[in-house]
């Protein structure tokens, strides 16, 4: 990665500038820059990524009534949507019929050209896609709430995850170690599958009750059929019918990791059980919020690693290894 000049816009009436402090460092960025999903969102070069920022207001327009010069504010995976389509209505932005606009790589209503993301000294975002941080947040480790929390949340609500439950997840990362937080605080009791044996420790810590390693054999088949969801947040193509298995009937496994490539699928993993295989894409605005503002009341932040932005190619390295505890995020101010 290398440094590059860009603009942004003049605040319009609806719009907030943020000075961005902080910007986490999610997998979707590797994969971006690297233009792995290339036959889904091929990459625009130059790229700037970053999709959980928290920042402080620096200006705001004259309609703007959410925020005031110097609050701490934040920005997730969308700056805009259509907002007249029935999801948008609905509060589901990210699913919006006409595509939101996602805050890099993707056309810039405004400025032409692509958006860019937070790996960046300030960003200009209309007040209906810019959302509080709760005080008593650590501005740092809230930043990758704005993807790693909202996208683990959101499934997590959908699929009414809470006391009784016993809960998976898959690849203890950013997300991952997200889910394990979100799961426990909910109810559930949590599981969490790792292929790193060094994790296991510290997944007891974030609050799971059990950890398996997810090559042993034995530990896989005593879980069979015992587990009421699974969150599936693994960043490459492994082997999901080993996790479909231990589904109870009509359980439910939501992927959220997105491999380049497909995943093999073995349908009687999913006949046997009537089990049902589902996805989940971030989360709407109004969720985000109502996630950010469960954080404040349970004092939940995420696991960071601060760095500065001349990094990223080694947190680009370690991400790639699966080394990460257990979000890496960028001080902005070594850019300045
Ligand atoms: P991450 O921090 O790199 O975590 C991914 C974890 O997956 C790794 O720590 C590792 O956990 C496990 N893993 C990696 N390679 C593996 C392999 N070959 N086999 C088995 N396990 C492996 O990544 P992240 O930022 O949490 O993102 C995870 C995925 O979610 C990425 O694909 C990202 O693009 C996607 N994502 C999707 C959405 C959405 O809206 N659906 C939003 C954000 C991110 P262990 O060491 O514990 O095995
Ligand atoms: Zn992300
Ligand atoms: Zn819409």
């Amino acid at each position: 990665m290398a440094p590059l000049a860009i603009a942004r816009r003049e605040p319009g009436p609806e719009d907030v500038h943020l000075e961005i402090l902080f910007c986490g460092v999610c997998h979707s960025d590797l994969h971006q820059v690297r233009n792995e999903w290339q036959a889904v969102m091929p990459t625009v070069y130059p790229c700037v990524p970053g999709h959980e920022i928290v920042g402080r207001v620096a200006r705001v327009g004259s309609k703007v009534t959410k925020f005031r010069p110097g609050d701490l504010a934040a920005v997730g995976c969308m700056v805009d949507a259509c907002r007249t389509c029935d999801e948008c209505r609905a509060g589901n932005e990210q699913y919006c019929k006409a595509m939101p606009t996602f805050t890099y790589n993707f056309p810039d209503q405004c400025l032409g050209g692509v958006t860019y993301g937070g790996y960046s000294n300030a960003i200009v975002v209309d007040q209906a896609f810019v959302l509080r941080v709760p005080a008593g947040l650590d501005p740092a480790a809230a930043a990758p709430l704005l993807c790693a929390g909202i996208t683990t949340w959101s499934p997590l609500r959908h699929w009414g995850v809470g006391p009784g439950h016993k809960v998976g997840v898959v690849g203890l990362g950013g997300l991952g170690h997200m889910a394990v937080k979100f799961a426990r605080a909910l109810g559930a009791h949590v599981v969490v599958f790792t292929t790193s044996p060094g994790k296991a420790t510290q997944a007891l810590q974030l609050g799971a009750h059990e950890v398996v390693l997810s090559t042993d054999a034995a530990a896989m088949a005593a879980r069979a059929g015992s587990l009421h969801f699974v969150l599936d947040t693994v960043s490459a193509v492994h082997n999901v019918n080993a996790y479909l298995d231990l589904l109870v009937r009509d359980g439910t496994m939501t992927m959220v990791g997105a491999p380049p490539e497909p995943v093999p699928l073995g349908v009687f993993s999913l006949l046997f059980g009537r089990r049902r295989l589902a996805g989940s894409a971030i989360g709407g605005i109004r969720e985000t919020q109502e996630m950010l503002d469960f954080c404040g009341r349970h004092g939940i932040v995420c696991d960071i690693e601060r760095i500065p932005v001349q990094q990223i190619d080694t947190a680009f390295a370690r991400l790639l290894r699966g080394d990460v505890r257990y979000r890496f995020v960028l001080d902005m101010s070594s850019l300045r």
